[in-house]
């Protein structure tokens, strides 16, 4: 994947001395550490960055002035930093501060401390929620402060609730480019770990032991490859090579903390990137192993998934709606039809050896990552009408045609007609019947589908009722 040619960081810095057209933010020598706040820091100061105070959250601002006014540290921290440098609009504000979550807690009415693993306050402005967190410090070990750190015998953090200074909340951030602190009152950039250096040479490297802090927390691996896709950086070679050795260890993680992560790694536009890194580092079998398996046998199927992925990223930047349901089942499609083409090789009728197989697929994927049945079921009626897509029955026509799923199976079925699964005779079919009767399409309400539901068998009354 060919990189693009012009950091947007970088071209909009300007250097009020020495500038010149090589000048980088995270050129050292351009960077000389700032006395700050008490503090010998390095610091970018605002004639060195290029950060559009227009693209900042009022409401962040507001945060960070109420802490500071009451006499604590307060930054707007992380991604949004990164996003700001990158000249990109945040998706969310966090701020971080020496205040702990009772503190914010007593400067803010509108807010709620959150989380058990880490405690963090929710404070509410207008329609904005800004996550505000409390510095962490280097946690100690089980014995010193059982109740508010503790790790498993693997190293993975089970609750990690002890505060620090800004420095020590710095090592334990993620990514160096999620590591950067500003403080939007004096337009300064805190930069102690060259995070700057590190989007200059668009370069996603974990901060500390790559192997420890993939221990401490396996979901970094995860987040390593998100930003990577995202941004289209490369991954540091450490931080890289620590990932296949630490693979297993998601495995840890609970699955509706997976389920979360693959909403972030697959709905927000860069899917198709992201599906292609995951495969490569070994990481997709932690999220739907039996899907990654038949993935990796059948490439038509990686072809077929990639398309599926791509439709959505670019939906997703057009503005139209996506759902989880159909991406999860383009993603699992390849498992189901191995598993299914397994049954009926034991003479399983096709329909039942879909549905059968549809099951199987679902709950072994639930135990690595847990999809609400909100998913769930559309994912299955999905997989279920192939079935009788294939079958182009004129008999139940209008039912199939005015189905709530309908659309979403006919789209995956396109999809397996362009990866070259012999469905093409099919889509023809309902190509010419939605052309034929255009209002039909997906017109049942889910009223229609209750009664469905109510004309099924009625239930026996018990004798002598
Ligand atoms: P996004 O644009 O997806 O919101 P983000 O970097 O803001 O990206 P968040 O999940 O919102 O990601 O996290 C905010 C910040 O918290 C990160 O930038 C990083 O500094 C820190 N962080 C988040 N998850 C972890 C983690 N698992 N380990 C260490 N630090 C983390
Ligand atoms: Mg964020």
């Amino acid at each position: 994947m060919g990189k693009e040619t012009s950091p947007c960081l970088f071209v909009a810095f300007h250097f009020s001395s020495n500038s010149d057209d090589t000048a980088r933010c995270g050129d050292s020598k351009l960077q000389p550490p700032l006395f700050y706040r008490g503090r010998i820091l390095p610091a970018i100061p605002k004639a060195n960055h290029a950060i559009d105070p227009n693209l900042i959250s009022r409401a962040a601002i507001r945060v960070t002035q109420r802490l500071q006014g009451a006499g604590y540290e307060a930054y707007i921290v992380g991604g949004a930093v990164r996003d700001l440098l990158l000249g990109a609009h945040p998706k969310d504000f966090d701020v971080a501060t020496n205040a702990t979550p009772e503190q914010i807690k007593e400067l803010f009415r509108s807010s709620r401390i959150i989380g058990r693993r880490f405690q963090i306050v929710h404070v509410r402005d207008g329609r904005e929620i800004i996550e505000v967190t409390t510095y962490r410090g280097p946690h100690g070990s089980d014995d010193a402060q059982p109740a508010t750190s503790r790790q498993s015998d693997k190293g993975l953090l089970l609750r990690d609730n002890v505060y620090g200074t800004l420095e020590e909340d710095t090592a334990r951030r993620d990514l160096t480019i999620n590591a950067m602190y500003y403080d939007p009152g004096k337009e300064v950039v805190l930069d102690q770990l060259a995070g700057c250096e590190d989007l200059d040479a668009r370069l996603i490297r974990i901060i500390g032991d790559p192997t420890a802090r993939y221990r401490e927390d396996p979901v970094r691996m995860l987040r390593v490859i998100r930003f990577a896709a995202k941004l289209n950086f490369d991954i540091e070679p450490k931080t890289k090579e620590a990932i296949r050795e630490c693979a297993p260890l998601l495995e840890e993680i609970p699955a509706a903390r997976l389920f979360d992560e693959f909403l972030k790694l697959f709905m927000a536009g860069h899917g198709n990137p992201t599906f292609h890194m995951l495969l490569d580092h070994d990481l997709l079998s932690a999220l739907c192993p039996s899907a990654a398996e038949a993935i990796t046998k059948d490439p038509s199927f990686k072809d077929m998934v990639s398309m599926a992925m791509a439709n959505t990223d670019q939906r997703v930047k057009d503005g139209r709606p996506v759902t989880p349901a159909f991406l999860l089942a383009a993603l699992l499609w390849p498992a189901v039809k191995t598993r299914a083409s397994q049954l009926s090789l034991r003479d399983m009728p096709p329909s039942q050896a879909i549905n059968s197989a549809g099951q199987q697929v679902t709950a072994e994927t639930c135990q690595s990552m847990s999809i609400p049945k909100r998913f769930s079921i559309p994912m299955r009626e999905i997989w279920e009408l192939q079935v009788r897509l294939e079958r182009q029955q004129k008999r139940r026509l209008k039912d199939t045609l005015s189905g709530r799923r309908f659309r979403a199976a006919y789209d995956l079925l396109l999809l397996r007609a362009e990866a070259g699964h012999g469905v093409e005779s099919a889509v023809s079919f309902w190509t010419e019947q939605q052309r034929l009767y255009p209002d039909l399409v997906g017109s049942a309400k889910p009223a229609d589908d209750r009664q469905n539901f109510n004309r099924r068998r009625p239930r026996r009354r018990k004798p002598g009722s």
